[in-house]
């Protein structure tokens, strides 16, 4: 009992045994459907990954050892910024999923991990999500690849609904709770996109909570696929809908202050990401640096990234060494 006590892991004692990177995600559009029996809703969304992620070096420790995480932020704000609540025990996803990831295959598997964190916390851009989809990538690297990528996926739609995204090739079409993901091939490679996340934060909960089923958009979410995958799709603004925006909207309202601004300044697209609250924008204003004119807030809470894909057959790309 008494080799249960968690020691401090000394990570400079010897180099990380897996390093991965964690991709963010936008909606570029999110339909819901209707609530179903089950409580979930059903919903059709337009997923596309970021560049921007978090990082996740992991250390294998004996097996008698606790499983320990800490979290460094790498989120370009000064060090004496107040921070998100993320926790580092046993409640993040993080931790969550590489006991789940031991518990499915049977191995005993113990771990330390330092989790840097880029993508901003409660923006609807999928952290910890995604860092719970790496967590398991690297858990099945440590224990030299026990499960199929299909059986990481399928833990993972048991941990989060949206945790089955991060397997695909980072263009997808996700139906039913999130779980159900159609690969795309990448709309277009590499597109600039500008993420910006107010200070503000809302639960994933509440906005679902609020949200009015009454006053759904009803656009069909297949028109706005087709829209999108037509070449230029991405520059027009009526392909582009979250129906989780007028919520959020109500519940800070602010936010609808920085998309005025924004499209005022002439941004061609300015959307809430999932249920918020980051916005990003895409088509920059003609003839001028994309944030010339925007307050010094506004840049300090920009996060200026590209749209990220990968191969089908190619894992390297984001869970690469
Ligand atoms: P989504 O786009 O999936 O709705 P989100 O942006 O709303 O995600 P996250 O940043 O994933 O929200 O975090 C939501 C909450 O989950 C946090 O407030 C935090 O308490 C908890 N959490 C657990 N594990 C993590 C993690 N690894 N990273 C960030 N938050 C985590």
């Amino acid at each position: 009992a008494a080799a249960a006590a968690a020691a401090v892991f000394d990570k400079a004692a010897r180099p990380a045994d897996a390093c991965v990177l964690a991709p963010a995600k936008v909606n570029l559009f999110l339909r819901i459907l209707r609530r179903r029996e089950d409580g979930y809703h059903e919903l059709a969304s337009l997923f596309q990954a970021l560049e921007l992620g978090d990082t996740l070096r992991v250390w294998r420790l004996d097996e008698r050892a606790t499983s320990t995480m800490e979290l460094v932020w790498d989120d370009g704000a000064d060090a004496a910024a107040e921070r998100p609540e993320v926790p580092t025990d046993g409640s993040n996803l993080v931790l969550r999923a590489f006991e789940l990831f031991a518990r499915q295959v049977g191995m005993p598997l113990r771990v330390h991990v330092e989790l840097t964190k880029r993508i901003p916390v409660q923006a609807g851009m999928g952290g910890g999500s995604a860092d719970a989809a790496a967590a398991l990538f690297a858990a099945n690297r440590l224990c030299g690849y026990p499960a199929s990528m299909a059986d990481l996926r399928a833990w993972g739609a048991e941990l989060g609904s949206d945790i089955s995204f991060f397997f695909s090739t980072g263009t997808a079409y996700c139906t039913g709770r999130g779980e159900q993901i159609e690969s795309l091939p990448p709309l277009e490679p590499r597109r600039e996109i500008y993420v910006l996340k107010p200070a503000e934060g809302l639960s994933t909960a509440l906005v679902y909570r609020t949200l009015d089923l009454g006053a759904l958009s009803r656009l069909d979410p297949d028109a706005l696929l087709a829209g999108m995958r037509r070449a230029g799709g991405l520059l027009e603004p009526a392909n582009f809908v979250n129906d989780l925006e007028p919520p959020a909207l109500a519940a800070v309202p602010r936010l609808a202050d920085i998309q005025r601004t924004l499209r005022a300044r002439g941004w061609r697209v300015v959307m809430m990401s999932g249920s918020g609250t980051s916005i990003f924008c895409i088509g920059s204003p003609a003839g001028e640096p994309p944030l010339a004119g925007w307050s010094d807030e506004l840049r300090a809470a920009c996060f200026p990234t590209r749209f990220a894909s990968r191969a089908e057959d190619d894992e390297t790309v984001w869970y690469g060494e």
